[in-house]
């Protein structure tokens, strides 16, 4: 008989806050300053410093919490977690334990039979730590405190995931909700957002969760699906033996596509978490509640909803637009300049989208400006470009945000609207293809295109081809 397995995974997700400042002190949160420049005694723990909780922090972490349908801990405090790192200058990490500042949520995301809800079993708020880098120098590893005291929020879900689908959905719909919320930017891989993936299997029907593991170091949705299958295999194998699955951390190598271990729960660490006495509890009151309720921004169902109504672009625009945050700003804004949102839908799906798969690249990294994409589009409707120049324009564009207007006047673009020199280079092609002119005046159709073609060869593309067009067959 053979038996058939489930995977279950829960996820922990860090995700850095985007505040200016750290979560407590004054430093820069700025990534890739000189090192240790964004610091000072408290976020390098110096003795007798004292921490003050950043209010940014708590607004960002109750927002996300609210999107996801938790409950907010209306008084929550902040505990220590000991534990000794050369990165973690103070010996213990500022977190929560006791009483997370949010829990029991859920996000609900689409699977074959509709929606599915993902329990969201708590979201606390924490300190990042420094960095360690080994390999600058021979024998001897440097740090970097810039990042110590970064915010950060853990998202813990319950496990309620079933496959490697199931958590990319997840993924990619927690993401979008944090970037509408301008919490973060959510980039795996500059580490704005980090992912541990516990996993375990179970034959089908049995009721109890068996033992799971843990993955780390996973920085692209890729990477997260590969490491699901494979640790879903070698766990699946190990039951079949008749062996047991050893509950540890594994770090999952890409490159290898293979996982191996980290440390076990015999080594596991003792936190001995206490409450931190230099942070006052934190007492959240009704109106502040209600006014961050109030300042939610429009979320990806809403705003779809909208669309709809105020802009005449298809469904599938609309799907495409809303699902990245970044490319809805700069839609709205740039038809908020010209008016013509489907022409803005339309460098969107096209060009853009064709620029952003061939180079890899995710819709947050888009770098045109809303003023440049609306300038271009008058352009074209002025036909001071024609549609390739245009093209051509927008590549320079999408790579260095260059200003249309001035990008076109400089590299001599601008199509030739001059009547007289049109009508010379069409008088000269018509000299030029005694065959396609006799093609054409016998009724093949096809052969204004190739004179079309050649007269726009000849004034080097800029020219507008529909005036060509009327202008050949006037003169034939
Ligand atoms: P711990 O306190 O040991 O860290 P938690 O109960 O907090 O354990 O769980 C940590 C993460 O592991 C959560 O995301 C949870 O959903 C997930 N998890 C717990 N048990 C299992 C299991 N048997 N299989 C898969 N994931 C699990
Ligand atoms: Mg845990
Ligand atoms: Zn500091």
């Amino acid at each position: 008989m053979t038996r058939e397995y489930e995977t279950v995974i829960g996820l922990e997700v860090h995700v850095e806050l985007a505040t200016k400042t750290k979560i407590f002190c004054g430093c820069s949160t700025a990534f890739g300053g000189r090192p240790n420049t964004h610091t000072c005694p408290v976020c390098t723990g110096m003795p007798g410093s004292l921490p003050v909780l950043n209010r940014q922090v708590l607004e960002y972490a109750v927002s996300v919490g609210l999107a996801m349908e938790c409950d907010i801990t209306r008084t929550c405090k902040f505990d220590r977690k000991n534990y000794f790192y050369p990165d973690n200058p103070q010996n213990y990490q500022i977190s929560q334990l006791y009483l997370p500042i949010c829990r029991n949520g859920y996000i609900e995301i689409e699977d074959t039979e509709g929606g599915k809800k993902i329990g969201i079993h708590e979201i606390h708020m924490e300190e990042d730590a420094g960095k360690l880098i080994h390999d600058a120098w021979e024998d001897c590893t440097l740090v970097d405190y810039n990042r110590s005291g970064v915010p950060l929020i853990e998202i813990v879900t319950e496990p309620d995931m079933r496959s490697s689908q199931e958590v990319i959905a997840f993924l990619e719909k927690l993401r979008l909700i944090i970037q509408y919320l301008g919490a973060s930017d959510c980039k795996l891989q500059e580490g704005s957002m980090r992912v541990d993936v516990n996993l375990s299997v179970r034959e089908k029907g049995d009721p109890a969760y068996g033992t799971r593991t843990e993955m780390k170091n996973l920085n692209s949705f890729h990477a997260i699906s590969r490491a699901i299958e494979g640790e879903r295999n070698r766990q699946i194998d190990l039951l079949k033996e008749g062996e047991a699955v050893v509950q540890e951390t594994r770090r999952w190598d890409d490159e290898k596509g293979c996982s191996h271990a980290m440390r076990s729960k015999e080594d596991a660490q003792d936190y001995r978490y206490f409450p931190d006495p230099d942070l006052v509890p934190i007492r959240i009151s009704r109106e502040y509640l209600d006014g961050i309720r109030a300042g939610l921004p429009e979320f990806r169902t809403e705003k779809m909803a909208r669309y709809r109504t105020e802009y005449d672009i298809p469904d599938y625009d609309i799907e495409i637009i809303t699902g990245s945050k970044h490319m809805a700003d700069l839609f709205e804004a740039a038809t908020a300049i010209c008016g013509q949102p489907k022409k803005v839908s339309n460098w969107l799906m096209g060009e853009t989208l064709r620029l952003l798969r061939e180079r890899e690249m995710d819709a947050q990294e888009i770098r045109v400006s809303p003023k440049h994409l609306a300038a271009l589009i008058e352009l074209v409707e002025k036909k001071e470009i024609n549609g390739n120049v245009a093209k051509e324009v927008y590549e320079a564009m999408f790579a260095r945000d260059v200003d249309p207007v001035q990008y076109v006047e400089e590299k001599g673009l601008k199509t030739v609207n001059d009547e007289e020199t049109l009508r010379r280079v069409v008088k000269e092609v018509i000299a030029a293809n005694p065959q396609s002119v006799s093609d054409y005046r016998g009724g093949k159709e096809k052969a204004l295109g190739f004179l079309v073609g050649q007269t726009m060869k000849a004034m080097k593309g800029k020219a507008d081809p529909v005036s060509v067009g009327g202008l050949l067959r006037e003169l034939l």
